[in-house]
This record gives C-alpha cells, structure tokens and sequence, in this order.
C-alpha cells in the first residue's frame, strides 16, 4: 500500500515544535507525551518521529532503529507510569474503520482504572 503522509497532521506540529505537548520521554526516534483529553488517569500517546500513517506503515517501512527505540521507549513509558502491575490497554487506531483521528502513528497507553471491553459491540 502506499501511503500518503499529511505533513500538516496535528502530531507533526507538535514533532516541529509549534504546538506544546506534555513530553512524558523523548528519545532520537519517538515521542511520548499526554493526550489532551485523557481517557483514563494514565493516558499516554507514543509517536515515532518520522512520518508514518498507521501502525501498518511503521511496520512496513520504519528502520531497525526507529522500532526498537519505539519498542523500549513503550517499554519505558509503562513502568515509568506505574501501570504495569495492575494493567494497561495498548490501542492503536487505523484509518477509518479503526476510527483514527490523527493520521501520523501513534500508541495509546490508558491505565489506571479498569478498561472495560476492548471493543465496542457492533
Ligand atoms: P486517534 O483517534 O487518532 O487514535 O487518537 C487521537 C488522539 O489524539 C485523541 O485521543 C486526542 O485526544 C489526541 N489529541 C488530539 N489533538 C491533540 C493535541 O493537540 N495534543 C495532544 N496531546 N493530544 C491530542
């Protein structure tokens, strides 16, 4: 599939620095920082600094580098937050059926509360 990457996408603003984020850990490759309107009391957004749509499209076409840093920095970013030991929901929206929003690849970590079903009933 061939992607198409919207360079005006709200999380590559934040990568340029005009908008402010809440940086929870940054590293050469991803981002991690809070979403704007948490879902849960621990909700964190992982986002690899290069332009990728989907989690497809960073499987696909990132570097050996930039998946790991992305791995480790999740890895990070959860037992930073405390959420390992009583559990977390690791969400990633695609496109339309997945309901994403904001078309640059990124990691939900929600924690803190009970998560209920992981999918709505169609
Ligand atoms: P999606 O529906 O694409 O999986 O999720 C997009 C997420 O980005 C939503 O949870 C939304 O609250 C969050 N979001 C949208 N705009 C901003 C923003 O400007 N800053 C931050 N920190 N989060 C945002």
């Amino acid at each position: 599939m061939a992607y198409s990457y919207d360079q005006n996408n709200i999380f590559a603003r934040i990568l340029r620095g005009e908008i402010p984020n809440n940086t929870v850990l940054e590293t050469e490759h991803t981002l991690a920082f809070r979403d704007i309107a948490p879902q849960a009391p621990v909700h964190v957004l992982i986002i690899p600094k290069g332009p990728y749509v989907t989690y497809a499209h960073f499987c696909a076409e990132a570097s050996d580098a930039e998946l790991v840093d992305f791995a480790r920095v999740s890895a990070r970013v959860c037992a930073e937050l405390g959420v390992e030991e009583q559990g977390f929901r690791a969400i990633t929206n695609a496109g339309e059926d997945g309901v994403q929003e904001v078309p640059h690849y990124h990691l939900h970590i929600l924690g803190g509360r009970p998560m209920g079903r992981m999918v709505a009933k169609a």
